[in-house]
């Protein structure tokens, strides 16, 4: 799996970083004793289950179960291939990789996906093609101009159209030589009942949706005519997660770092009016609010982001869903307003760029602007109760802010509108403030935390059967300590019951038979498998790992798993034996057969 790098170069180049600078990057990390602790970027938290170890050089979620080492964590947070994330750890530590590794690093992909991106990317050109230059296209073509897409954008943006012919674009990929079973994996296809193979986008205007890496992964189309539905996209593939794209990131990201703002939309056409108008940072999310791994993608480009969605309710709501997001990873983050009922393409079409810029971009409201405002609508300032409610909401946002100027700021403003001393509210704001660095603070609430990981992990335990847990138990020791594998290989051999275990424990007696020390975030790099890789991880973080193991105990587990082996091999002897009695038609022994079975697998269950 390390492509054609040699082993040593690619173990070289992950030995000369530590993993938790990389993650760091990406993750707000706080230390706790040897291990460091944050919110998972693979999935939505607000409680940390996220950890890295820098002794093992490895990371793992006690939540969503993933685990690694750094390439790993690189492949799975920014899409790379194995080479690409090799490829970029040697950049950060100098390493130069011999030449011939040097190629682009897309071509080690899985065969299947690296056919995917290349049908994906000869429809773009196809597709563009046909739009600008076919008979076909003129009336899309026509649509688009009238709508105020200039050449130069529908070039830019490889924006297309599909014909309406079913086998035009089945003809073209197949003589490109793609297997048609895999393009409609890939949903660029659709099979009919009758086995006859069609584009998914006929009759379409065609959106390529392209990665952060500006490869194009997926298609949005619009129906020109009464085709319904108006709107479709390509569905979910391991390729295309909309939660994880950003529409125009690509295209974006030389602006994004030139002003280090990004703008945030809910709609493409926003995005091309936006650029159109010269602001050249926009970016759009695929009709899903903003995911932490958006969020986090973001916060690597931009030190600002501005929300620019509709300005109706739906679109509010959705902007203080996304301000919080961003603001929690530290992105200083503003939200633009937008006369009510009008979206960014809407105003821009009416008031032009200029006053985009000014009067919605540089006027757009801090964050906790924002939100003070926002919590206005909750209540009726005429009344009192209301009115101390509203207040105390604004304070609670107001402590959280760290720079003591801006919270005078914010408390000058409520003072004055509700006649309020400005002594009393600070008094307040630092008693909240006291309170929530309590909570917060000496890292008891963390070390919680983290004990509730490691309870859960372990309620989880005890409700495995003891063979189980004796295996678990016995491969995270074996991860650390040879001598205790070499002693488990001469004893057991590869004789566990669980298949998972199996795989593991031979692939860790080949890594030592090959000279290698324990080192678990150099064996991952041995196991394929991603839920398996994930396991082992999963192992070497249970607290049991840490634990020394007696010479009575290790007897213990072993006995357990051969017993519960052997056990099973009875039962499928027996198995055997039964049908060989239905073959010989002989029901009376069959039957019998089957009583016996029944009496030893319920045996096999109370001994557990
Ligand atoms: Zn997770």
């Amino acid at each position: 799996m390390a492509g054609h790098i040699p082993e040593e170069t690619v173990d070289e180049i992950r030995k000369s970083v530590d993993i938790a600078d990389v993650v760091g990057e990406y993750v707000k990390l706080k230390r706790q004793g040897r291990n460091y602790f944050g919110l998972c970027p693979f999935h939505g938290e607000n409680t940390p289950s996220f950890s890295v170890s820098s002794d093992k050089q490895i990371f793992h979620c006690f939540g969503c179960g993933k685990g690694g080492n750094v390439y790993t964590f690189l492949m799975e947070i920014e899409g790379y291939n194995f080479l690409q994330a090799v490829h970029k750890t040697a950049e950060r530590t100098g390493h130069s990789l011999p030449e011939q590794f040097n190629e682009e690093p897309t071509k080690q992909q899985d065969p299947e996906s690296q056919s995917i991106l290349e049908a994906h990317e000869w429809l773009t050109k196809l597709y563009n093609h046909l739009l600008r230059h076919s008979k076909e296209g003129k009336q899309a073509l026509q649509y688009l101009l009238d709508r105020g897409f200039t050449e130069e954008t529908i070039y830019k943006h490889q924006l297309g159209f599909s014909p309406t012919s079913q086998e035009f674009v089945v003809t073209f990929l197949e003589k490109k030589g793609f297997h048609p079973q895999t393009m409609v994996k890939a949903g660029l296809l659709n099979v009919n009942n009758q086995g006859e193979y069609f584009d998914r986008f006929r009759g379409r205007i065609i959106f390529p949706l392209r990665n952060h890496l500006g490869k194009t992964v997926a298609f949005a189309g619009r129906s020109l005519g009464e085709q319904e539905p108006k709107y479709l996209n390509s569905p979910e593939t391991d390729l295309f997660q909309k939660g994880k794209l950003l529409f125009n990131f690509y295209l974006a990201r030389s602006a994004i770092r030139k002003t280090k703002t990004l703008l945030l939309f809910e709609g493409y056409a926003d995005v091309f009016s936006a650029e159109q108008a010269g602001v050249e940072n926009g970016v759009a999310t695929m009709g899903t609010s903003v995911s932490e791994v958006q969020a986090q993608l973001i916060k690597r480009y931009a030190d600002q982001v501005i929300i620019c969605y509709d300005g109706d309710e739906a679109g509010t709501n959705a902007a203080v869903k996304a301000a919080k997001i961003l603001k929690r990873t530290g992105c200083q983050t503003n939200v633009a307003r937008l006369p009510e009922g009008m979206d960014p393409d809407d105003y821009i079409k009416k008031f032009g760029g200029d006053r985009f810029k000014k009067e919605i971009i540089e006027a757009s409201d801090p964050y906790t602007s924002f939100i003070i405002n926002y919590l206005r609508r909750n209540y009726n300032l005429q009344l009192e109760g209301d009115r101390i409610a509203y207040i105390e909401k604004v304070l609670q946002e107001v402590a959280q802010l760290d720079r003591a100027i801006e919270r005078e700021h914010y408390l000058n403003e409520l003072a004055t509108n509700f006649q309020i001393s400005v002594e009393t509210l600070k008094d307040e704001v630092e008693n909240l403030r006291k309170r929530v660095t309590s909570k917060d603070g000496q890292g008891t609430k963390n070390n919680s935390r983290q004990n509730r990981s490691f309870e859960s992990h372990s309620v989880h335990q005890k409700l495995l059967p003891a063979f189980h847990n004796a295996e678990r138990k016995l491969i995270a020791i074996m991860l650390k300590n040879q001598v205790i594998a070499d002693k488990v290989q001469e004893e057991l051999g590869g004789a566990f019951n669980i298949s998972e275990h199996q795989v593991i424990v031979t692939h860790l007696y080949a890594y030592y038979e090959d000279g290698h020390q324990p080192d678990v975030s150099q064996f991952v790099e041995r196991i394929e498998d991603q839920s398996l890789k994930n396991l082992v991880i999963q192992l070497t973080m249970s607290p049991s790992a840490e634990e020394e193991i007696t010479d009575q105990e290790l007897a213990d587990y072993i006995h357990r798993i051969r017993i519960e082996s052997m056990d099973r091999t009875d039962i499928k002897s027996l198995e055997a034996e039964q049908k060989r009695a239905e073959q010989h038609d002989d029901p009376i022994k069959a039957a019998e057969i089957a009583m016996e079975i029944l009496r030893r697998k319920k045996e096999l269950k109370n001994t557990h």
